[in-house]
């Protein structure tokens, strides 16, 4: 017998219905970030040796797909985030002064895209510090913001936000809150926070994610952008801006990812899945997005409204020990 779909409402997020008369689906703060690297620099492409050949193939590919996104975004006059690698620096020198030039935000991705988790404190202040000063020499602006590549900053390497306050950085965007194998921190909030340190307090940007079904979905970009329908992240940004017109939608994507034409690396089924789906999409569906009508702003900026207002406020070694009471 055939069963009419009765569960399909119940499972469906809250706000894929239309919204209200008089409200509109854009204007939301949406915050646009790309993390700046090349394709074989990715987590899923660690365990290859990438000739210096292919370094700068991918390079290149970088480069150009870097420029078209700097197009689509100086064509609607929207401002973004880029977070750099610091070697590229040096490598890709005249990129990074483009980005900076065009008004858009250049903060910190590490300097050789190396996890938190595979440093101790000492060598990472040497990555952050080396970065932030590599990538300021080149673009002659100060960086104040960090994201660590893979999200790599959880509650074992929590003491890297005392060692970025330290080093002068206003904000982090690099604990995503929610429930996986190699990142997160499920317990913390979807909104900005501020976590003190000893040295200081530093602000916390999440990236985005929809609550659904007592769960919190990563829906902030990357493969959930390409692998997921598109209406996830546009429930994502709704249901951010309901919490409140300050809390930033913060969307991160790769340049690779919106480059079909690349030469593809050589990985395993599930990986080669991850990585290569959705890539001959993505080009249109980040220019449906841009044409939203969302508000685009800079991270820098937005942390810079947030801080010292009314925020929840974490202590750093609380959390550390999995004690999640606000302060
Ligand atoms: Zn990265």
């Amino acid at each position: 017998m055939l069963r009419t779909p009765k569960s399909v409402p119940i499972l469906a997020p809250p706000c894929i219905s239309p919204p209200p008369v008089g409200v509109s689906s854009g204007n939301a703060l949406v915050v646009l970030s790309f993390d700046i690297e090349e394709h074989h620099r990715i987590e899923a492409a660690s365990h290859l040796s990438v000739s210096p050949e292919s370094q700068v193939y991918y390079r290149n590919r970088m480069e150009v797909s870097t420029h078209w996104l700097l197009d689509q975004l100086a064509a609607r006059d929207a401002k973004a985030t880029f977070y750099v690698v610091g070697e590229l620096a040096h490598l890709s020198r005249d990129l990074v002064k483009a980005i900076a030039r065009a008004g858009h935000e250049v903060g910190s991705h590490g300097w050789d895209h190396r996890r938190v988790l595979a440093m101790d404190p000492k060598t990472f202040r040497e990555d952050v510090r080396k970065c932030k000063d590599a990538l300021e020499q080149a673009t002659g602006k100060p960086v104040s913001g960090f994201r660590a590549p893979t999200f790599s900053i959880v509650r074992k390497t929590i003491w890297a936000l005392e060692i970025l306050a330290e080093e002068g950085y206003l904000y982090d965007s690099s604990i995503y809150p929610v429930r996986h194998d190699r990142y997160g921190i499920p317990e913390l909030p979807l909104t900005p926070f501020e976590v003190r340190t000893k040295v200081g307090p530093i602000l916390e940007l999440p990236p985005l994610t929809l609550r659904w079904l007592g769960m919190n979905l990563p829906v902030g970009g990357g493969g959930y952008f390409r692998l997921l329908p598109s209406w996830f992240m546009s429930c994502g940004i709704r249901q951010m801006s309901r919490r409140g017109v300050q809390n930033p939608a913060v969307l991160y994507f790769h340049p690779w990812e919106f480059d079909a034409q690349q030469e593809r690396l050589p990985l395993s089924g599930p990986s080669r899945f991850r990585t290569y789906t959705g890539i001959q999409t993505s080009q249109r569906r980040l220019q449906e997005l841009l044409d939203a009508g969302h508000r685009f702003e800079r991270a820098e900026d937005v942390a810079r409204d947030l801080r010292g207002g009314d925020l929840p406020r974490f202590e750093m070694e609380r959390i550390r020990e999995g004690q999640f009471t606000l302060v």
